[in-house]
């Protein structure tokens, strides 16, 4: 079993290098007490490094925005009481300086940030000469080059330790993530900046605490080398994100179950080779939903017009056609008789069962 993180791409973060490196604490410091009694319960995990958020973005105004530079302060406290490493998301250059003055060990660059080429460069300039480690998490849409400008923007001044963190990505359609992880991104990066650590975000991919452990494992299965989760002393009532956060000790838990597999390159190689393919598949069936959904809306206006032509429904000529046509194409792409009698049989029915409707509305 394979527990060590790469130990030359971490050089000089003055890290434990035990697989994974775990970054938690709450989504916002709410109060020095919380922060405080998070830090303490989270000495009994292997966390190396605590977060908190100091500044929230948040998506709707009226949400709690976070409590300033007085949280700095806590962390402060965290580090002087705990010695645990501390970050916290910088959003402008005026944040990075507040953390930079307060000692903050590591910042953290959100989603919403790493979209903004003007903003990162912003920040990289507040930088500039100060080599502090930066995790710079994924814009929230699927760009790859985006995510690869803003580190290049932040080494160009001279930043050389940067980890890249998979939070995933904010899609249109409903599904069980909060953010969906696309894993072929993080791939992606993988191949093509192998030279920086990887770390997953399971919070902000889930959105709740019942997926945490699959999307923890997943990471560990495809080598990430470290995990960023949301812990909260209380978390029903965490003031941000409290859907998806978890105790402690619960993170605890989570941590020991996961199953740190043995990671030669060949398997990892499969790993990653399966999951494109399973991209690719899900797209194409996203498509064929998306074409079945279209087919569906031209057989309701179907309907409708031999509705007011007082037409039957089911046309047997047409049919017969329809079937003859995809039997004998069938044969040419290999695909049996049976396959599509019955594809073809489920979408008619599917037809008349809409047509059928707008009959009798
Ligand atoms: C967070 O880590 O609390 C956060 C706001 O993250 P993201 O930028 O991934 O939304
Ligand atoms: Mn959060």
């Amino acid at each position: 079993m394979e527990t060590a993180i790469n130990k030359t791409i971490f050089e000089g973060w003055g890290l434990d290098c035990t697989r994974p490196l775990v970054i938690a604490g709450p989504c916002s410091a709410e109060t020095e007490e919380q922060v405080m009694d998070t830090a303490r319960r989270l000495k009994n995990t292997s966390t190396q490094i605590y977060r908190a958020g100091i500044w929230k973005p948040r998506t709707r105004p009226n949400s709690f925005e976070g409590v300033g530079v007085k949280g700095l302060k806590w962390l402060k406290q965290v580090k002087e009481e705990t010695g645990l490493f501390t970050t916290t998301e910088v959003a402008n250059a005026q944040h990075a300086y507040e953390a930079l003055k307060y000692g903050v060990d590591m910042l953290w660059i959100g989603a919403r940030t790493t979209v903004n080429p003007f903003t990162i460069q912003e920040i990289a300039e507040a930088l500039s000469g100060v080599d502090i480690p930066i995790f710079v998490k994924n814009p929230v849409n699927p760009d790859v080059d985006l995510w690869i400008g803003s580190i290049e923007r932040l080494q160009k001044v001279g930043i050389t330790r940067i980890a890249a963190v998979h939070r995933g990505f904010s899609s249109f359609s409903e599904n069980r993530y909060r953010n969906s992880p696309n894993w072929q991104i993080p791939i992606e990066l993988k191949r093509l900046r192998p030279d920086l650590p990887m770390v997953c975000d399971p919070s902000h991919i889930a959105g709740k605490r019942s997926l945490l452990q699959e999307i923890a494992q997943k990471a560990m299965d495809l080598n990430f080398d470290g995990l960023m989760i949301e812990t909260h002393p209380d978390p029903d009532f965490a003031w941000s994100d409290a859907k998806q956060q978890i105790t402690p000790e619960e993170l605890g838990t989570l941590l020991d179950n996961l199953i740190l597999r043995k990671t030669d390159t060949g398997s990892i190689g499969f790993i990653h080779k399966l999951e494109e393919l399973r991209g690719e598949i899900d797209r194409l069936d996203q498509e064929l939903m998306n074409t079945l959904e279209d087919r569906m809306k031209v057989a309701t206006k179907i309907g409708l017009v031999k509705k007011e032509n007082s037409v039957t429904i089911l046309q047997p000529a047409r049919w017969d056609q329809i079937i003859s046509k995809y039997l004998e194409e069938g044969h040419s792409k290999g695909f049996s008789d049976e396959f599509i009698r019955k594809l073809f049989m489920a979408i008619h029915q599917e037809s008349i069962n809409m047509q059928t409707k707008v009959m009798n509305d």
